[in-house]
């Protein structure tokens, strides 16, 4: 009892700290405070604790594997619309996850997105997606890279089960505030470009980037949507 206690006034704080810390980068940055959402992001976090942190205040949760997800949604105190896929997705599970999600955050390529559009497509719904840009250039990364993201946006722009809403990154891990902005701006500046495009049935209204050690920095240069982890829940045990 004592425990369960404590573990919900931490995830309580920890959430109040992190509005407190995202609203004070909008005012910096000249933004509206409702202009950047908090995603949740809950892998290898239990039901129990995930449900605390939905009491607490938390609308929108991010898992990054299919299995891991799927164990857990039937516990979850919250609709699947609200939850995201924000990790790396192989075809062969696309048929598992679409319609169990309200985003796929990970699109990255022309197979991927005309899977989870046959998919949405046989279901009869749509499925929200960002298209994650590499924008570290990083080997190991998944992610298109910067140069080849408004071909890719056009040749899935005409596919019906997907509706491209923004893109989402996963910078490489750098230490320094001005590393840090520098790689967000260079983000920012991608997705003003393509947004200016207008390309047909390409939607530009979120840009997903910014996590525990880095969110602060991500609303200064842009972000609307936060993916905020062991800030929240403490560190992950894997
Ligand atoms: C794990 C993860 C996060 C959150 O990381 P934290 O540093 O714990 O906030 C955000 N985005 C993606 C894609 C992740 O895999």
């Amino acid at each position: 009892m004592t425990e369960r206690l404590y573990l919900d006034t931490v995830i309580a704080d920890n959430l109040a700290r992190i509005h407190e810390t995202m609203a004070a980068a909008c005012i910096e940055a000249g933004r509206a405070i409702d202009s950047v959402s908090l995603l949740a992001v809950t892998k290898t976090v239990d039901p129990q604790r995930i449900n605390q942190a939905i009491h607490a205040g938390v609308q929108q949760i991010g898992e990054n594997r299919v299995q891991e997800y799927l164990s857990k949604i039937d516990e979850l105190d919250i609709e699947p619309q609200k939850a995201h896929l924000i990790g790396h997705l192989q075809t062969n599970k696309v048929r598992q996850i679409v319609g169990k999600v309200g985003m796929i955050q990970s699109v990255d390529s022309l197979r991927l997105a005309e899977a989870i559009s046959n998919r949405s497509e046989q279901l009869g719904i749509v499925t929200p997606v960002l298209v994650e840009v590499n924008i570290g250039g990083e080997e190991a990364k998944s992610g298109v890279a910067p140069t080849e993201l408004e071909e890719l946006l056009c040749q899935i722009g005409g596919f019906g089960g997907i509706q491209v809403r923004g893109l989402m990154t996963v910078p490489p891990i750098l230490h320094t505030e001005y590393e840090k902005r520098q790689i967000f701006s260079k983000m920012y500046r991608l997705f003003v470009d393509i947004s200016g495009k207008k390309l047909d049935n390409i939607g530009m209204q979120e840009l997903s980037m910014g996590m525990s050690g880095d969110y602060r920095e991500a609303i200064l240069e842009g972000s609307t949507m936060v993916r905020v982890g062991s800030a929240l829940f403490g560190m992950r045990q894997y």
